[in-house]
């Protein structure tokens, strides 16, 4: 269920431009919470889409052919959505991920098509296949302005999520004896001992991440709004 308010996230005029500003109203407030208060704003007001100068993203599909950072609970979402159970993380990130790994530094990402475009664009239609399950990247961006704040609490959710996500890969392989496999390597030299526990470990859903949690005490200062 939707907690209001939480998080509040506000019409702001940038230059003639309409994009958001957002708070957290409430100590407990979670990642959910602020998923909810994003999506609730994308239904009520009229952002400026900078990319194609119409106000929904309804028949555009230009961000579903960029890079898109996946966490742990994305997989899961996505998994439940589609039916599928007791399928190894490795198997998982092989059918519906893309893992890119440079050195130490890792990348995993939804997998594209052919055609460079997500896997789940209803290719006829233009519409996302998995709406209500897709990633928390895809339910995030909005291609209008915002404050750096509101961006700032964006990128570190989806750092942070996607950190565990490579954690929980490299621990799995670990644990079952095999050696992680990727997709596209240069020079690899990854180790499970870079990748620690955050705000993400051992969490199933987003309504169990603290925003507290994962924010650090400049931004949470920014954040948070005593209601
Ligand atoms: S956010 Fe993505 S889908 Fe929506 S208008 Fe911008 S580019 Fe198109
Ligand atoms: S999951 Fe859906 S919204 Fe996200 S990139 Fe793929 S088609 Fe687009």
């Amino acid at each position: 269920m939707r907690r209001a308010n939480a998080v509040q996230v506000f019409l702001q005029n940038y230059n003639n431009d309409y994009g958001y500003d957002l708070v957290v109203a409430d100590e407990s407030a979670t990642v959910q919470d602020y998923l909810d208060a994003l999506n609730q704003a994308i239904e009520e007001y009229s952002f400026t889409r900078g990319r194609n100068k119409i106000l929904s993203c309804r028949g555009c599909d230009l961000c579903c052919a960029e890079r898109a950072p996946l966490t742990a609970i994305d997989l899961y979402n996505i998994n439940d959505y589609l039916k599928v159970c007791d399928e190894s993380l490795q198997k998982t990130l092989d059918r519906i991920g893309y893992i890119m790994v440079n050195g130490p530094a890792v990348d995993i990402t939804l997998r594209r098509g052919e055609d460079e475009r997500c896997i789940f664009l209803g290719r006829k239609n233009g519409l996302c296949t998995i709406y209500s399950a897709r990633p928390l990247v895809c339910q995030t961006f909005i291609c209008c302005p915002s404050s750096t704040k509101a961006a700032r609490l964006r990128e570190i959710i989806v750092n942070y999520g996607e950190d565990e996500l490579v954690r929980q890969w490299l621990w799995q392989a670990v644990e079952l004896g095999y050696p992680p496999g990727f997709h596209e390597g240069f020079r690899p030299k990854i180790n499970l001992k870079d990748w620690k526990p955050n705000g993400f470990s051992a969490k199933r859903n987003y309504r169990e991440v603290k925003i507290k949690e994962i924010s650090p005490p400049n931004l949470w200062k920014q954040l948070y709004k005593q209601g």
